[in-house]
């Protein structure tokens, strides 16, 4: 079967930081910025060039916060994608977007640049929660932009949500997701909060004396959300994603297919053809190496058979399909229930995964403890 691979660019600039954050990504600034695009259009030739321009469906600028490029370079960087790589007529173009970073005007533009789908980053619509994640934008700041967003032709938004705020109660949750329900997207993500250890948020929230709320109420956040995108017509797909009827993600779907994807940029991930490799972080570093033609690779890794088989099943479960076990012990040559069962049996018994004889599936319960479940294949 001919690989059509999802080509992901990463846009590591923010014009704040998150005090929960943990990605890749540093403080905006214009002339960094500029050259960190010129580096990116290089990296995405070369590689198509040295590739021999194979088939893509999906690009995804994902950050970092991408909404800062401007439209003109979004553009630079999608016709760079379009003339490295053979990308099908109806690709699903994903831009990242902050509310408080896109005009009007920009979103007019970013469309005009051939960007197709718009992920915002909302996080809550109480604008209370959204101080204490040191957010920048305010509910209606996003009212106005998922408005905009409509009213320049974007006929696909996702916006994304996240529970077990700080101080957080089920009631405050269900709000924000009532509110992203009320502008009608056609795919909302609903993550749980994770602080890390070093992150300023946790001091804050250990001077504040705000603490995230028990377990129990947790799983009733996630019970209750699911039910209530539910009744309104979307779909669970994944674990953390609904959809409209047709709109998941196609791109995001890669990582969870056993699939395969290009990223570009600092710190940008790429599963091709058997390997796995990862860029530089560095902004700055990974700009100096495109110049001087030197690679950009850290962290290579060929993956052996019973490598990706585990890695196909840890995204694989993800998904609320399941995984298809026929399809990838044929694939990977292996007894799938032979290699793993007896690990497994504990969690069918507890209720956490259903097994058929050809598919997997975590179950709703699963779900929510499904790092336990996927700790079997790491
Ligand atoms: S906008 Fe997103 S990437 Fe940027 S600091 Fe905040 S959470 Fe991190």
């Amino acid at each position: 079967m001919e690989t059509v691979l999802g080509l992901y660019l990463h846009i590591p600039f923010c014009s704040a930081i998150c005090n929960y954050c943990n990605f890749n990504r540093g403080l905006f600034d214009t002339a960094l910025k500029t050259r960190y695009v010129a580096a990116l259009e290089q990296e995405i030739r070369t590689e198509g060039e040295r590739r021999g321009a194979p088939n893509a469906d999906t690009l995804y600028f994902g950050g970092g916060t991408p909404s800062l490029l401007s439209a003109d370079e979004v553009a630079r960087l999608v016709r760079a994608c379009l003339e490295s790589f053979r990308v099908c007529d109806d690709a699903e173009i994903t831009l990242e977007a902050n509310p408080e970073s896109v005009s009007a005007a920009q979103l007019a533009a970013l469309r005009e640049a051939g960007v197709t789908r718009l992920s915002f980053g909302v996080q809550s619509f109480l604008d209370e929660e959204l101080v204490r994640l040191s957010r920048l934008h305010t509910a209606d700041r996003v009212r106005r932009a998922v408005r905009e967003a409509r009213a320049a032709g974007f006929d696909n938004i996702s916006l994304d949500l996240m529970m077990w705020l700080p101080g957080q109660t089920v009631e405050a949750w269900m709000t924000s997701v009532d509110e992203a329900l009320a502008l009608a997207p056609e795919h909302l993500s609903m993550y749980m909060l994770e602080v890390y250890p070093n992150a300023p948020l946790k001091d804050l929230m250990a001077r504040a004396v705000w603490s995230q709320a028990p377990d129990d109420d947790v799983a009733e956040m996630y019970e209750q959300a699911l039910d209530r995108v539910g009744a309104a017509g979307y779909r669970q797909y994944e674990i953390s994603n609904v959809a409209r009827p047709g709109r998941a993600s196609r791109h995001n779907m890669k990582y969870w297919s056993d699939g395969a994807w290009l990223g570009f940029g600092c710190g940008a991930h790429s599963t091709f053809d058997g390997c796995r490799w990862k860029n530089l972080s560095g902004t700055g570093e990974y700009i100096e190496a495109i110049g001087a033609g030197a690679s950009t690779r850290v962290d290579v890794q060929e993956l052996s058979a019973d490598r990706r088989l585990g890695d196909a099943l840890f995204t694989g479960l993800r998904v609320t399909e399941g995984v298809d076990i026929a399809a990838l012990g044929r694939r990977y040559n292996t007894d799938v229930w032979a290699r793993y069962g007896h690990e497994l049996e504990r969690y069918v018994d507890a209720g956490l995964l259903h097994v058929q004889p050809h598919r997997w599936t975590l179950t709703r319960p699963g779900m929510l403890l499904a790092h336990e479940v996927m700790s079997v294949f790491v």
